[in-house]
């Protein structure tokens, strides 16, 4: 009996948003707050941006931290709650895509038509 296994290793999708793009949080408490794309996760969709979504963690003492406590940290958001801003226009746009002669792939803003930088 043969089983028929369906994977293909797919590559994650690359994500529309990437490292230290500005976005907009559109959606959840820090909605409409900017900041800065720290990380990006593209197995998970997720990233980190700069000064969103603030976790705090209760810390034990340690050698590092004697006094032990709570440390703040952004924890990752999940992309569909952001939008890319541009930094051509100042405004929140989805992100389009346009091929270039040379077969370059590039991100475009969706509301001025400006290239946002390579995708
Ligand atoms: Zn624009």
């Amino acid at each position: 009996m043969s089983k028929k296994k369906k994977e293909k290793k797919e590559r994650p999708k690359p994500l529309f948003v990437k490292k230290n793009d500005i976005v907009v949080v559109i959606s959840g408490d820090d909605r409409g707050k900017q900041g800065k794309v720290l990380k990006v996760f593209p197995k998970e969709q997720r990233i980190i941006v700069e000064g969103i979504n603030f976790i705090k963690r209760h810390t034990r003492p340690s050698q590092k931290n004697p006094q032990g406590g709570i440390i703040e940290k952004e924890a990752p958001i999940h992309v569909s709650n952001v939008m890319v801003v541009c930094s051509k226009c100042g405004q929140p746009t989805r992100v389009g895509h346009q091929i270039l002669n040379d077969g370059s792939k590039i991100r475009v803003c969706k509301k001025c038509g400006e290239m946002l930088e390579a995708a």
